[in-house]
Protein backbone atom coordinates (compact mmCIF):
# COMPACT_ATOMS: atom_id res chain seq x y z
CA UNK A 1 0.00 0.00 0.00
CA UNK A 2 2.71 2.28 0.89
CA UNK A 3 4.88 1.55 -1.84
CA UNK A 4 1.84 1.94 -4.29
CA UNK A 5 1.01 5.02 -2.46
CA UNK A 6 4.67 6.61 -2.74
CA UNK A 7 4.77 5.56 -6.99
CA UNK A 8 1.80 7.50 -7.76
CA UNK A 9 3.22 10.80 -5.68
CA UNK A 10 6.23 10.50 -7.80
CA UNK A 11 4.42 12.13 -10.72
CA UNK A 12 0.79 12.96 -12.25
CA UNK A 13 -1.31 9.91 -13.77
CA UNK A 14 -2.31 10.87 -17.14
CA UNK A 15 -4.87 9.29 -19.26
CA UNK A 16 -4.46 9.59 -22.94
CA UNK A 17 -7.65 11.49 -23.23
CA UNK A 18 -5.93 14.63 -25.10
CA UNK A 19 -5.00 11.99 -28.14
CA UNK A 20 -8.14 11.42 -28.96
CA UNK A 21 -8.67 14.65 -30.92
CA UNK A 22 -9.43 14.70 -35.03
CA UNK A 23 -6.13 16.81 -35.35
CA UNK A 24 -4.16 13.29 -33.63
CA UNK A 25 -5.39 11.47 -36.72
CA UNK A 26 -7.11 8.91 -33.83
CA UNK A 27 -10.67 8.46 -35.49
CA UNK A 28 -12.90 8.36 -32.33
CA UNK A 29 -15.57 5.46 -32.09
CA UNK A 30 -19.07 6.30 -30.99
CA UNK A 31 -19.11 7.86 -27.50
CA UNK A 32 -20.85 5.67 -24.96
CA UNK A 33 -22.43 5.75 -21.70
CA UNK A 34 -24.24 4.02 -18.98
CA UNK A 35 -25.69 4.72 -15.61
CA UNK A 36 -26.96 2.77 -12.61
CA UNK A 37 -27.55 2.83 -9.11
CA UNK A 38 -26.45 0.27 -6.05
CA UNK A 39 -28.18 0.43 -2.87
CA UNK A 40 -26.17 1.08 0.00
CA UNK A 41 -29.29 1.35 2.64
CA UNK A 42 -27.06 0.11 5.66
CA UNK A 43 -28.81 -2.67 8.87
CA UNK A 44 -31.05 -0.29 11.62
CA UNK A 45 -29.21 -0.18 14.77
CA UNK A 46 -25.97 1.31 13.07
CA UNK A 47 -23.95 4.48 13.72
CA UNK A 48 -25.02 7.54 12.13
CA UNK A 49 -22.66 10.65 11.94
CA UNK A 50 -22.46 13.98 11.50
CA UNK A 51 -23.13 15.10 14.92
CA UNK A 52 -20.94 15.47 18.16
CA UNK A 53 -23.24 12.60 20.30
CA UNK A 54 -23.29 9.15 18.37
CA UNK A 55 -26.84 8.71 17.17
CA UNK A 56 -28.14 4.63 16.29
CA UNK A 57 -30.50 4.57 13.26
CA UNK A 58 -33.90 3.15 14.04
CA UNK A 59 -35.65 3.80 11.04
CA UNK A 60 -35.34 3.87 7.00
CA UNK A 61 -36.99 6.88 5.66
CA UNK A 62 -35.34 6.48 2.21
CA UNK A 63 -32.89 4.37 0.74
CA UNK A 64 -29.08 5.10 0.39
CA UNK A 65 -27.58 4.37 -3.03
CA UNK A 66 -24.18 4.41 -5.12
CA UNK A 67 -25.12 6.23 -8.29
CA UNK A 68 -22.66 5.33 -10.97
CA UNK A 69 -22.15 7.06 -14.48
CA UNK A 70 -19.72 5.49 -16.93
CA UNK A 71 -18.35 7.20 -20.04
CA UNK A 72 -16.14 6.40 -22.74
CA UNK A 73 -14.98 8.10 -25.73
CA UNK A 74 -13.24 5.22 -27.92
CA UNK A 75 -10.16 5.86 -25.98
CA UNK A 76 -11.10 6.78 -22.66
CA UNK A 77 -13.34 5.18 -20.24
CA UNK A 78 -14.15 7.15 -16.48
CA UNK A 79 -16.30 6.20 -13.82
CA UNK A 80 -18.16 9.20 -11.26
CA UNK A 81 -19.75 7.61 -8.45
CA UNK A 82 -21.67 9.89 -5.95
CA UNK A 83 -22.90 8.33 -2.87
CA UNK A 84 -25.32 8.52 0.26
CA UNK A 85 -22.71 8.92 2.60
CA UNK A 86 -21.49 11.82 5.30
CA UNK A 87 -18.56 11.26 4.42
CA UNK A 88 -16.05 8.11 3.15
CA UNK A 89 -12.24 7.47 4.20
CA UNK A 90 -9.60 6.91 1.44
CA UNK A 91 -9.45 3.11 2.35
CA UNK A 92 -13.20 2.80 1.47
CA UNK A 93 -12.55 4.70 -1.60
CA UNK A 94 -9.50 2.73 -2.84
CA UNK A 95 -11.32 -0.60 -1.66
CA UNK A 96 -13.81 0.00 -4.37
CA UNK A 97 -11.68 1.53 -7.23
CA UNK A 98 -9.49 -1.34 -6.69
CA UNK A 99 -12.26 -3.62 -7.68
CA UNK A 100 -13.34 -1.68 -10.36
CA UNK A 101 -10.10 -1.94 -12.03
CA UNK A 102 -10.59 -6.05 -11.34
CA UNK A 103 -13.56 -6.50 -12.69
CA UNK A 104 -13.76 -3.60 -15.46
CA UNK A 105 -10.14 -2.49 -16.18
CA UNK A 106 -10.75 0.92 -15.88
CA UNK A 107 -7.82 1.77 -13.54
CA UNK A 108 -8.14 3.52 -10.44
CA UNK A 109 -7.54 6.95 -11.66
CA UNK A 110 -10.23 7.06 -13.36
CA UNK A 111 -12.68 6.69 -10.76
CA UNK A 112 -13.98 9.85 -9.08
CA UNK A 113 -16.21 8.65 -6.04
CA UNK A 114 -17.73 11.09 -3.57
CA UNK A 115 -20.10 11.69 -0.85
CA UNK A 116 -22.78 13.99 -0.70
CA UNK A 117 -22.53 14.95 3.16
CA UNK A 118 -26.03 13.67 3.93
CA UNK A 119 -25.95 13.72 7.60
CA UNK A 120 -28.11 10.61 7.63
CA UNK A 121 -26.30 7.56 6.93
CA UNK A 122 -23.98 5.51 8.20
CA UNK A 123 -20.39 6.43 9.89
CA UNK A 124 -17.90 5.52 7.57
CA UNK A 125 -15.46 7.04 8.92
CA UNK A 126 -14.30 8.36 12.60
CA UNK A 127 -15.06 12.07 13.85
CA UNK A 128 -16.39 13.57 17.25
CA UNK A 129 -18.49 10.09 19.05
CA UNK A 130 -19.60 7.85 16.13
CA UNK A 131 -16.86 5.35 14.94
CA UNK A 132 -17.48 3.68 11.75
CA UNK A 133 -18.65 0.04 11.41
CA UNK A 134 -16.03 -1.81 9.50
CA UNK A 135 -19.18 -4.25 7.95
CA UNK A 136 -20.90 -1.54 6.38
CA UNK A 137 -16.90 0.12 4.88
CA UNK A 138 -17.03 -3.61 2.65
CA UNK A 139 -20.10 -3.48 2.04
CA UNK A 140 -20.10 0.17 0.84
CA UNK A 141 -16.92 -0.82 -0.99
CA UNK A 142 -18.06 -4.03 -2.54
CA UNK A 143 -22.09 -2.08 -3.77
CA UNK A 144 -19.85 1.00 -5.46
CA UNK A 145 -18.20 -1.32 -7.54
CA UNK A 146 -21.61 -3.12 -8.69
CA UNK A 147 -23.19 0.16 -9.47
CA UNK A 148 -19.74 0.82 -11.47
CA UNK A 149 -20.08 -2.26 -13.32
CA UNK A 150 -23.74 -2.57 -13.87
CA UNK A 151 -23.37 0.92 -15.39
CA UNK A 152 -21.00 -0.63 -17.59
CA UNK A 153 -23.45 -3.33 -18.26
CA UNK A 154 -25.88 -0.89 -19.46
CA UNK A 155 -23.61 1.05 -21.78
CA UNK A 156 -24.58 2.06 -25.58
CA UNK A 157 -24.04 4.68 -27.76
CA UNK A 158 -24.74 8.10 -26.10
CA UNK A 159 -25.26 12.06 -26.64
CA UNK A 160 -23.56 14.64 -23.90
CA UNK A 161 -24.23 17.83 -22.84
CA UNK A 162 -23.41 20.52 -20.10
CA UNK A 163 -24.82 23.92 -18.67
CA UNK A 164 -25.19 25.90 -15.92
CA UNK A 165 -28.25 27.30 -13.77
CA UNK A 166 -28.56 29.63 -10.80
CA UNK A 167 -30.74 28.69 -7.59
CA UNK A 168 -29.45 31.79 -5.25
CA UNK A 169 -32.72 31.38 -2.74
CA UNK A 170 -31.35 28.10 -1.05
CA UNK A 171 -27.57 28.59 0.01
CA UNK A 172 -26.48 30.50 3.07
CA UNK A 173 -23.38 31.57 4.35
CA UNK A 174 -22.74 30.32 7.59
CA UNK A 175 -20.14 32.28 9.10
CA UNK A 176 -21.10 35.43 10.91
CA UNK A 177 -19.29 38.59 11.94
CA UNK A 178 -21.38 39.17 15.58
CA UNK A 179 -21.58 42.30 17.57
CA UNK A 180 -18.74 42.40 20.28
CA UNK A 181 -19.57 39.68 23.25
CA UNK A 182 -21.73 37.35 20.66
CA UNK A 183 -19.34 35.08 19.88
CA UNK A 184 -18.31 32.42 22.61
CA UNK A 185 -15.25 30.86 23.86
CA UNK A 186 -14.25 27.95 21.62
CA UNK A 187 -13.70 24.73 22.66
CA UNK A 188 -9.90 25.14 23.07
CA UNK A 189 -10.59 28.25 26.01
CA UNK A 190 -9.81 31.10 23.01
CA UNK A 191 -11.73 34.07 23.11
CA UNK A 192 -9.87 34.82 19.76
CA UNK A 193 -12.78 33.74 17.00
CA UNK A 194 -13.68 36.39 14.79
CA UNK A 195 -16.54 34.37 13.31
CA UNK A 196 -19.65 32.58 14.60
CA UNK A 197 -20.76 29.34 12.62
CA UNK A 198 -25.19 29.19 13.18
CA UNK A 199 -25.37 32.29 15.03
CA UNK A 200 -29.10 31.98 16.40
CA UNK A 201 -31.38 33.32 13.69
CA UNK A 202 -32.81 36.83 13.44
CA UNK A 203 -30.23 37.72 16.40
CA UNK A 204 -30.03 41.66 17.43
CA UNK A 205 -26.13 40.53 16.96
CA UNK A 206 -25.56 39.62 13.80
CA UNK A 207 -23.33 42.07 11.63
CA UNK A 208 -22.76 40.28 8.22
CA UNK A 209 -21.62 36.89 6.93
CA UNK A 210 -18.00 36.20 6.50
CA UNK A 211 -18.12 35.14 2.78
CA UNK A 212 -20.08 34.69 -0.39
CA UNK A 213 -22.44 32.17 -1.57
CA UNK A 214 -22.15 30.32 -5.25
CA UNK A 215 -25.61 29.53 -6.56
CA UNK A 216 -25.16 27.47 -9.01
CA UNK A 217 -26.37 24.49 -10.18
CA UNK A 218 -24.36 22.55 -12.72
CA UNK A 219 -25.28 20.07 -15.49
CA UNK A 220 -24.22 17.65 -17.05
CA UNK A 221 -26.55 15.28 -19.11
CA UNK A 222 -26.26 12.29 -21.16
CA UNK A 223 -29.10 10.84 -23.63
CA UNK A 224 -29.29 7.62 -25.40
CA UNK A 225 -29.53 8.60 -29.93
CA UNK A 226 -32.91 8.54 -29.58
CA UNK A 227 -33.11 11.05 -26.97
CA UNK A 228 -34.10 8.81 -24.15
CA UNK A 229 -32.52 10.38 -20.75
CA UNK A 230 -29.54 8.19 -19.08
CA UNK A 231 -28.26 10.16 -16.53
CA UNK A 232 -28.17 13.65 -15.01
CA UNK A 233 -24.87 14.79 -13.26
CA UNK A 234 -25.33 17.74 -11.19
CA UNK A 235 -23.55 19.29 -8.63
CA UNK A 236 -24.88 22.87 -5.73
CA UNK A 237 -22.71 24.17 -3.20
CA UNK A 238 -25.24 23.31 -0.16
CA UNK A 239 -23.62 21.05 3.03
CA UNK A 240 -26.98 19.67 3.55
CA UNK A 241 -30.44 20.31 4.71
CA UNK A 242 -31.48 18.10 7.90
CA UNK A 243 -33.33 14.98 8.48
CA UNK A 244 -34.89 14.07 12.03
CA UNK A 245 -32.24 12.79 14.15
CA UNK A 246 -32.58 8.68 14.07
CA UNK A 247 -33.65 8.07 10.24
CA UNK A 248 -31.63 7.33 7.74
CA UNK A 249 -31.99 9.54 4.66
CA UNK A 250 -30.22 10.60 1.59
CA UNK A 251 -31.19 13.87 2.40
CA UNK A 252 -32.04 16.28 -0.30
CA UNK A 253 -29.58 15.19 -2.48
CA UNK A 254 -31.80 12.02 -2.91
CA UNK A 255 -34.84 14.37 -2.60
CA UNK A 256 -33.44 15.52 -5.93
CA UNK A 257 -32.59 12.77 -7.73
CA UNK A 258 -36.58 11.58 -7.36
CA UNK A 259 -38.13 14.92 -8.33
CA UNK A 260 -35.74 15.24 -11.55
CA UNK A 261 -36.73 12.14 -12.46
CA UNK A 262 -40.36 12.80 -12.09
CA UNK A 263 -39.82 16.11 -13.72
CA UNK A 264 -38.34 14.62 -16.97
CA UNK A 265 -40.69 11.96 -17.07
CA UNK A 266 -38.03 9.41 -16.63
CA UNK A 267 -39.68 6.88 -14.48
CA UNK A 268 -39.27 3.24 -15.00
CA UNK A 269 -37.26 3.39 -18.20
CA UNK A 270 -35.09 0.35 -19.41
CA UNK A 271 -32.48 0.81 -18.13
CA UNK A 272 -33.65 3.12 -15.44
CA UNK A 273 -32.07 6.86 -15.49
CA UNK A 274 -29.95 7.80 -12.86
CA UNK A 275 -29.97 11.48 -11.55
CA UNK A 276 -26.77 12.16 -9.01
CA UNK A 277 -26.28 15.56 -6.99
CA UNK A 278 -22.89 15.57 -6.23
CA UNK A 279 -21.77 18.31 -3.23
CA UNK A 280 -20.16 21.48 -4.85
CA UNK A 281 -18.22 23.91 -2.11
CA UNK A 282 -19.99 24.12 0.97
CA UNK A 283 -18.06 23.89 3.76
CA UNK A 284 -19.25 27.38 5.30
CA UNK A 285 -23.05 27.56 3.51
CA UNK A 286 -25.95 25.77 4.91
CA UNK A 287 -29.45 25.93 4.05
CA UNK A 288 -30.40 28.54 7.39
CA UNK A 289 -31.56 32.39 6.44
CA UNK A 290 -30.23 33.89 9.78
CA UNK A 291 -31.90 37.31 8.60
CA UNK A 292 -35.54 35.58 9.10
CA UNK A 293 -36.96 33.23 11.12
CA UNK A 294 -38.66 30.05 9.20
CA UNK A 295 -42.43 28.95 10.06
CA UNK A 296 -42.66 25.46 11.81
CA UNK A 297 -42.37 22.55 9.38
CA UNK A 298 -43.03 19.29 8.94
CA UNK A 299 -40.22 16.29 8.71
CA UNK A 300 -38.76 16.65 5.03
CA UNK A 301 -40.75 19.26 4.51
CA UNK A 302 -37.52 21.33 3.83
CA UNK A 303 -35.96 18.76 2.06
CA UNK A 304 -38.65 18.17 -0.51
CA UNK A 305 -38.85 22.22 -0.76
CA UNK A 306 -34.99 22.58 -1.09
CA UNK A 307 -34.95 19.59 -3.65
CA UNK A 308 -37.90 20.71 -6.06
CA UNK A 309 -36.26 24.27 -6.48
CA UNK A 310 -32.83 22.55 -7.54
CA UNK A 311 -34.52 20.17 -9.33
CA UNK A 312 -36.93 22.35 -11.34
CA UNK A 313 -33.71 24.56 -12.10
CA UNK A 314 -31.41 21.47 -13.10
CA UNK A 315 -34.62 20.71 -15.83
CA UNK A 316 -34.60 24.24 -17.41
CA UNK A 317 -31.05 23.63 -17.84
CA UNK A 318 -31.97 20.54 -19.25
CA UNK A 319 -34.25 21.52 -21.56
CA UNK A 320 -32.07 24.08 -22.92
CA UNK A 321 -28.58 21.68 -23.28
CA UNK A 322 -26.93 20.82 -26.68
CA UNK A 323 -26.14 17.24 -27.14
CA UNK A 324 -22.68 16.52 -28.95
CA UNK A 325 -22.59 12.84 -30.43
CA UNK A 326 -18.76 12.50 -29.33
CA UNK A 327 -16.21 14.62 -26.79
CA UNK A 328 -12.77 13.96 -25.63
CA UNK A 329 -12.53 12.95 -22.05
CA UNK A 330 -9.85 13.05 -19.79
CA UNK A 331 -8.90 12.24 -16.87
CA UNK A 332 -5.76 13.16 -14.08
CA UNK A 333 -4.50 13.05 -10.71
CA UNK A 334 -1.62 13.70 -8.52
CA UNK A 335 -1.14 12.83 -4.88
CA UNK A 336 0.34 15.51 -2.57
CA UNK A 337 0.87 15.37 0.47
CA UNK A 338 0.19 18.35 3.21
CA UNK A 339 0.97 19.07 6.70
CA UNK A 340 -1.21 18.21 9.96
CA UNK A 341 -1.98 20.90 12.13
CA UNK A 342 -0.92 18.67 15.43
CA UNK A 343 -1.29 19.54 19.00
CA UNK A 344 1.60 21.12 21.13
CA UNK A 345 2.59 19.88 24.81
CA UNK A 346 0.26 22.72 26.66
CA UNK A 347 -2.55 21.84 23.99
CA UNK A 348 -2.08 17.63 24.80
CA UNK A 349 -1.90 18.53 28.50
CA UNK A 350 -4.97 20.16 28.75
CA UNK A 351 -7.17 18.04 26.87
CA UNK A 352 -5.81 15.19 28.69
CA UNK A 353 -7.14 17.14 32.28
CA UNK A 354 -10.48 17.66 30.56
CA UNK A 355 -10.78 14.09 29.88
CA UNK A 356 -9.92 12.51 33.25
CA UNK A 357 -12.70 14.62 34.64
CA UNK A 358 -14.78 12.51 32.84
CA UNK A 359 -14.24 9.05 33.67
CA UNK A 360 -15.02 7.19 30.52
CA UNK A 361 -18.91 8.73 30.15
CA UNK A 362 -20.01 9.85 27.07
CA UNK A 363 -18.51 13.22 26.84
CA UNK A 364 -20.62 16.54 26.92
CA UNK A 365 -20.42 19.62 25.50
CA UNK A 366 -17.48 21.08 22.67
CA UNK A 367 -14.76 21.51 24.86
CA UNK A 368 -14.45 17.61 26.53
CA UNK A 369 -15.65 16.70 22.25
CA UNK A 370 -12.88 18.90 21.17
CA UNK A 371 -10.18 17.47 24.26
CA UNK A 372 -10.64 13.90 22.62
CA UNK A 373 -9.76 14.67 19.34
CA UNK A 374 -6.83 16.35 20.72
CA UNK A 375 -5.64 13.81 21.99
CA UNK A 376 -6.65 11.23 18.83
CA UNK A 377 -4.88 14.07 16.28
CA UNK A 378 -1.28 13.35 18.66
CA UNK A 379 -1.05 9.97 17.00
CA UNK A 380 -1.75 11.76 13.09
CA UNK A 381 1.20 11.66 11.30
CA UNK A 382 3.17 14.61 10.25
CA UNK A 383 2.20 14.93 6.67
CA UNK A 384 -0.73 13.11 5.35
CA UNK A 385 -1.46 12.21 1.28
CA UNK A 386 -4.35 13.53 -0.61
CA UNK A 387 -5.77 12.81 -3.91
CA UNK A 388 -6.43 15.69 -6.31
CA UNK A 389 -8.39 14.57 -8.99
CA UNK A 390 -9.47 16.56 -12.67
CA UNK A 391 -11.47 15.66 -15.18
CA UNK A 392 -12.29 17.08 -18.38
CA UNK A 393 -15.38 16.14 -21.10
CA UNK A 394 -15.14 18.26 -23.90
CA UNK A 395 -14.84 22.00 -22.80
CA UNK A 396 -16.63 20.74 -19.11
CA UNK A 397 -13.77 20.49 -16.42
CA UNK A 398 -14.39 19.07 -13.11
CA UNK A 399 -12.02 19.02 -9.69
CA UNK A 400 -12.90 16.59 -7.06
CA UNK A 401 -11.22 17.64 -3.54
CA UNK A 402 -11.37 15.61 -0.52
CA UNK A 403 -12.00 17.96 1.67
CA UNK A 404 -15.44 19.89 2.69
CA UNK A 405 -14.46 22.64 0.54
CA UNK A 406 -15.30 26.21 1.64
CA UNK A 407 -17.14 28.24 -0.79
CA UNK A 408 -14.13 30.97 -2.30
CA UNK A 409 -12.33 28.03 -2.74
CA UNK A 410 -14.84 26.92 -5.75
CA UNK A 411 -15.42 30.01 -6.51
CA UNK A 412 -11.84 30.69 -7.60
CA UNK A 413 -11.23 27.29 -9.35
CA UNK A 414 -14.26 28.38 -11.35
CA UNK A 415 -12.66 31.74 -11.81
CA UNK A 416 -9.35 30.44 -12.90
CA UNK A 417 -10.10 27.23 -14.65
CA UNK A 418 -9.31 27.09 -18.42
CA UNK A 419 -12.32 25.35 -18.89
CA UNK A 420 -15.53 27.06 -19.22
CA UNK A 421 -17.70 25.97 -17.40
CA UNK A 422 -16.00 24.25 -14.28
CA UNK A 423 -17.38 22.99 -11.16
CA UNK A 424 -15.51 20.93 -7.95
CA UNK A 425 -16.91 17.91 -6.36
CA UNK A 426 -16.12 18.17 -2.46
CA UNK A 427 -15.99 14.82 -0.35
CA UNK A 428 -14.26 13.00 -3.11
CA UNK A 429 -11.60 10.02 -3.29
CA UNK A 430 -11.19 10.54 0.31
CA UNK A 431 -12.01 12.71 3.44
CA UNK A 432 -9.68 15.05 4.92
CA UNK A 433 -11.94 17.67 6.79
CA UNK A 434 -12.72 20.80 6.18
CA UNK A 435 -10.99 23.15 3.82
CA UNK A 436 -10.90 26.91 4.47
CA UNK A 437 -8.69 29.23 3.22
CA UNK A 438 -6.22 31.13 5.00
CA UNK A 439 -8.06 34.29 5.40
CA UNK A 440 -10.64 32.20 7.45
CA UNK A 441 -8.43 30.48 9.32
CA UNK A 442 -7.29 33.70 10.50
CA UNK A 443 -11.11 34.40 11.43
CA UNK A 444 -11.19 31.18 13.59
CA UNK A 445 -14.71 29.67 14.28
CA UNK A 446 -16.14 26.36 14.10
CA UNK A 447 -14.93 25.01 10.71
CA UNK A 448 -11.25 25.74 11.74
CA UNK A 449 -11.51 23.86 14.79
CA UNK A 450 -8.89 21.08 14.91
CA UNK A 451 -10.50 18.02 15.09
CA UNK A 452 -10.32 14.98 12.94
CA UNK A 453 -12.82 17.33 10.64
CA UNK A 454 -10.31 19.79 10.24
CA UNK A 455 -6.34 19.20 10.95
CA UNK A 456 -5.07 20.16 7.43
CA UNK A 457 -2.08 22.78 7.31
CA UNK A 458 -3.32 26.84 7.11
CA UNK A 459 -1.81 26.83 3.41
CA UNK A 460 -3.79 23.63 2.25
CA UNK A 461 -5.92 25.49 -0.05
CA UNK A 462 -3.69 27.18 -1.88
CA UNK A 463 -1.72 24.41 -2.62
CA UNK A 464 -4.71 22.18 -3.46
CA UNK A 465 -5.77 24.81 -5.72
CA UNK A 466 -2.61 25.60 -7.57
CA UNK A 467 -2.15 21.33 -7.88
CA UNK A 468 -5.85 21.43 -10.04
CA UNK A 469 -4.75 24.40 -11.98
CA UNK A 470 -1.82 22.16 -13.02
CA UNK A 471 -3.51 19.77 -13.88
CA UNK A 472 -6.14 21.06 -16.23
CA UNK A 473 -3.21 23.58 -17.53
CA UNK A 474 -2.04 19.51 -19.47
CA UNK A 475 -5.16 19.91 -21.59
CA UNK A 476 -5.07 23.39 -22.57
ZN1 LIG B 1 -19.88 18.98 7.27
Amino acid sequence: MLVCLAALATSAVFLPAQLASPASGVMPRHFRAGAATANITPRLGISINGHFNDRVAKHVHDELHARCLVLDDGLTRLAIVVCDSCMIPREVMDAAKALIQQRTGIPSEGVLISATHTHSAPTCTGVFQSEPDSEYQGFLAARIADGVQRAINHSAPAKIGWGVGREPNQVFNRRWRMRPGAIPPNPFGGTNDLVRMNPPVESPDLIEPAGPTDPEVSVLAVQSQEGRPVALLATYSLHYVGAPGFDISADYFGAFCDRLQQLLGADRLNPPFVAMLANGTSGDINNINFRQKRPPQKPYEQINLVADAVAREAQRVYRELKFQDWVPLGVAQHEITLGVRRPDAAELRRAGEILAKTNGRELRGAEEIYARETVLLKDYPEKVPLIIQTMRIGDLGIAAIPCEVFVEIGLEIKARSPFKPTFTISLANGYNGYLPTPEHHKLGGYETWRARSSYLEVDAAPKIVDTVMELFARWR
